[in-house]
Parts: C-alpha cells; sequence; structure tokens
C-alpha cells in the first residue's frame, strides 16, 4: 500500500498545546462519509490538529486514506452504514439492515471493519431506522465489545436513537453528535453551528462535518485561528465518557440537531 507523505502542518502542534484550562469546552470534530473521493479525503486529512476521520467500508479509497490518516497521527472510525427510513439511493457496501440474521450481521460487521485499516471505534452512516431498534444495536455492542477497546460514535440522526443506551447496557463506551457543521453550507451557516456547539457543549462537544469544498474551506481557515484558551480540539476517543454522563443528565440534549436547544 502506498503511504502518502503530506505536510505536517505547523498549526496542528499549536492547536492543543496549551489548553491547560479545564473549564475549555473540548470539542470533538469528525469527518464523515470518506472512501470515495481521493483528492477531497487528502485534503480532509491535512486539516490541522487532531481531526477524526470516519471511513465507509470497502470503498475504492477508503483504505487508503484510513492509512494517510493514521500516518499522520489522527484517529479512524469504521463509518458502518445503517439502515435509515429515508435512504432510497444505490446499495452502500457494508450496510447494516434489519432483515439480516445474526450470522449475516456478524459476516457483514467482520468485512466492513476489515476494510477499515487503524479503525479503533465504530460511528453509524445513517441509521434512522437500526438506530431506533435494541435487538440489532444489541449485535452491533456485541460485536464492538468483542474487540478490545473498541467504542462507538452516534452519528444521532433520529431522536429515538437507542444506541446510547444500549451502549451502557453492553459496557461499551459511546459518544454521541451534537451538530451536524454543513447542513447548511454557507461559511455563515456553519460559523454558527460551530459557535453553538462550542456553546452547548461546556465541557465536551462532537461535531460532524463533510469532505464538501465548502466545509473543508471553513475548517482550514477556522482551525489555522483556534485560540487554545476557548477551546480545545480532542480526537472523538477523548470525548467518551463525559459524553454518557452528560446523555444521562441533560435532558435537553435530545433535541440538539434536531429543533435546536430548548
Ligand atoms: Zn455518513
Amino acid at each position: 500500500m502506498m503511504r502518502f507523505k503530506i505536510v505536517v502542518l505547523a498549526a496542528m502542534l499549536s492547536l492543543t498545546a496549551q489548553a491547560g484550562a479545564q473549564s475549555v469546552p473540548r470539542i470533538a470534530i469528525i469527518i464523515d462519509d470518506l472512501g470515495y473521493q481521493l483528492e477531497a479525503g487528502q485534503r480532509a486529512i491535512e486539516l490541522p490538529g487532531p481531526i477524526t476521520y470516519a471511513i465507509l467500508p470497502q470503498t475504492p479509497r477508503g483504505r487508503l486514506l484510513a492509512e494517510a490518516a493514521h500516518d499522520q497521527g489522527k484517529e479512524v472510525l469504521l463509518h458502518l452504514p445503517l439502515e435509515s427510513i429515508a435512504y432510497d439511493g444505490p446499495d452502500e457496501p457494508g450496510s447494516i439492515t434489519l432483515d439480516m440474521s445474526r450470522k449475516a450481521f456478524h459476516r457483514t460487521f467482520g468485512a466492513a471493519l476489515a476494510s477499515v485499516p487503524h479503525a479503533v471505534g465504530v460511528s453509524s452512516h445513517r441509521g434512522s431506522l437500526l438506530t431506533r431498534h435494541p435487538g440489532h444495536m444489541e449485535w452491533l455492542m456485541e460485536e464492538i465489545r468483542d474487540r478490545e477497546g473498541m467504542f462507538f460514535v452516534d452519528s444521532f440522526t433520529t431522536p429515538e436513537s437507542v444506541a446510547l443506551q444500549l451502549a451502557a447496557e453492553f459496557g461499551v463506551a459511546a459518544a454521541r453528535r451534537h451538530v451536524f457543521l454543513d447542513n447548511e453550507r454557507s461559511p455563515e451557516a456553519m460559523a454558527k453551528q460551530f459557535k453553538r456547539l462550542t456553546e452547548l457543549a461546556q465541557r465536551h462537544g462532537v461535531a460532524i462535518g463533510h469532505p464538501y469544498p465548502e466545509t473543508l474551506d471553513f475548517l482550514e481557515r477556522v482551525l489555522a485561528d483556534v485560540d487554545e484558551k476557548i477551546i480545545e480540539l480532542i480526537p472523538v476517543s477523548e470525548a467518551l465518557n463525559s459524553l454518557n454522563q452528560q446523555a444521562q443528565t441533560n435532558s435537553n440534549e435530545a433535541a440538539w440537531g434536531f429543533n435546536g436547544p430548548k
């Protein structure tokens, strides 16, 4: 496998270097849906700081991008397609569907994970149907629990998701998304989402963006000037436990990303 040597931006080290104060919100940013487009993926991987990369299984560029992210010291997730209520596009490789047997689930999950080297966790792609079904989410948590140290990130595409409850039952470390950065791709809308994240998160927050040119433009600009006295960027693996606690204690949280803070 050819490995890419990508220039490490000087800014990368300065982003988190002096974020000492305990009260600084800690923000994890995940770039989702990588695996098809090489150039956009490589550009995303060059973003400064400990950004996390969620890579779709069995995609033409997924393995190469996972290797490249890992070479840059970035965290890699398997971005596992879970059945959605709305999606009616072409089948996506590695998809988990409600009609699967336990055996087919196990086989599909194993093949998906094997196609994304260096994955330290699993995040959900789509999933507005499957994440509300406790049976299949139990199977998913069993698969994750059986792989030591692995965790789950719920992209939270439905407020009825039971993922975090089941993760807790199975002893799987988990987090969930709080905002999508780029549902609207204007710089103003993205800036608003970023600000909202830092306000809502208080201590920890997870944002998801996509490798759209507008998102990458925005993040390149914002991340180049992160003031570490105001926020600290962290890989998503560092946002796990306290998010679980927040999920249990903050009843408003279910509304995040749907109707805004209440
Ligand atoms: Zn996705």
